[in-house]
């Protein structure tokens, strides 16, 4: 009988076969550089160099493919090196639209490095229809960039809708989908071409490990080029890095649940505080992405934006929280928080170019996996 695994099983086993030499349960660590030749020359296994392809890499694509429903996938050092990987397969000259409250990092990409290399951009509020439409009708417009929730703002757009658009004009619609996470967002089921995401996060989840990946829905032309960019830069995720992911994933449903179901309650906690002034959470009622995230999320996730009086009081919340450790990055199973007026100044980048849109009396919590009421208890007694 044909057994159809649920994602919580594909999680714990996709990319993990037992060891073929020594029927090892978890899988080895290969950081051998390169592999030994038959007398005729060729391979008896389809690994050759470290740049081109290792075991662990090969298990974590095979993972990622599984758990996105794609057919391909690229595993690279980071989740920048997968946005890069993405506008590098491009031609020079195309158009990409992109969301004005992305990840810092991925407006900094197009609007520097690809800038120099002629592609061009339109940052744009992906929330509003109208306007994605207008920046898709310039001409040569090859791809459209999506992230769902955005960064910081918790935005919500509508990858149904938004990949319908691009598809009419012939460009590919890709998905960061490192917020929400294959487990509650499936961009291929609605539309998108491409998903990437950023291993550092949520995939991983325990801080301790760096990579990406870009996934493609089928194994084409374009794959093709990321696959040439991932071997020729010697960009693939390292063996170790991709060996902890790997674990890491394993847990992800477990977590990813765990911290969307805390984020919910802090939400509401935030919403009712009189310190605070704006909580942005998909899941609040008031939220505009709300009914949006309902039809196209199975949870709301483990992000909490809120806005207190002041900048100056948004330094003082996060110095006075003990359990939220005042630190950049998000999705491992310790809680963090991130000062708003603080984000861009981590890329180190030019960012005079980029549409700050990001209020600088903001306050952005990763809810790891902790027990919510302590979580709340600390909060309480740093906006007190
Ligand atoms: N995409 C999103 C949504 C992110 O939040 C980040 C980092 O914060 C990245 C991509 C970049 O990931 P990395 O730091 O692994 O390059």
């Amino acid at each position: 009988m044909q057994i159809n695994p649920g994602i919580e099983t594909l999680a714990v086993h996709a990319g993990h076969p037992l060891d073929s030499g020594t029927d090892a349960v978890t899988p080895a660590i290969h950081l051998s550089t390169t592999f030994a030749r038959q007398s005729d020359g060729s391979y008896q296994h389809p690994y050759d160099y470290i740049r081109c392809t290792n075991p662990g890499r090969d298990n974590l694509e095979k993972c990622l493919c599984e758990l996105e429903g794609g057919e391909a996938a690229a595993a690279v050092a980071s989740g920048s090196a997968a946005t890069a990987s993405v506008f590098l397969a491009l031609e020079p000259g195309a158009h990409v639209v992109a969301p004005r409250d992305a990840y810092c990092g991925t407006g900094l990409l197009l609007n520097t490095v690809f800038a120099r290399w002629h592609l061009k951009s339109t940052f744009v509020d992906m929330t509003d229809l109208n306007q994605v439409e207008k920046a898709i009708s310039i001409p040569n417009t090859q791809l459209v960039w999506l992230e769902t929730p955005s960064n910081p703002l918790l935005k919500i757009s509508d990858i149904a809708a938004i990949s319908q658009m691009a598809h009419q004009v012939g460009a590919k619609c890709v998905c960061d989908n490192t917020w929400a996470t294959p487990i509650l967002q499936r961009p291929f089921e609605l539309g998108a071409d491409l998903v990437t995401h950023s291993f550092t996060k949520y995939l991983g989840g325990h801080g301790d490990a760096m990579g990406g990946v870009v996934v493609s829905k089928v194994k084409d032309e374009f794959f093709e080029r990321i696959r040439q960019i991932q071997v020729g830069l010697g960009i693939g995720n390292a063996p170790f890095d991709a060996w902890l992911i790997l674990r890491g994933i394993q847990t992800l449903p477990l977590r990813i649940k765990a911290s969307s179901e805390a984020a919910s309650y802090i939400a509401q906690f935030l919403s009712q505080h009189p310190q605070v002034k704006r909580v942005y959470y998909p899941g609040l009622p008031e939220h505009p992405g709300a009914e949006l995230a309902t039809r196209q999320m199975l949870m709301n996730g483990g992000m909490v934006s809120f806005q207190v009086a002041s900048r100056k009081e948004a330094f003082q919340v996060a110095g006075k929280l003990q359990v939220f450790t005042s630190a950049t990055s998000l999705g491992g199973v310790k809680s963090l928080v991130e000062i708003g007026a603080l984000m861009e100044s981590m890329q180190n980048l030019d960012t005079s170019s980029v549409e700050a849109v990001i209020p600088d009396d903001l306050l952005r919590l990763s809810v790891g996996i902790e027990d919510v009421k302590t979580l709340i208890g600390d909060l309480e007694q740093a906006l007190s």
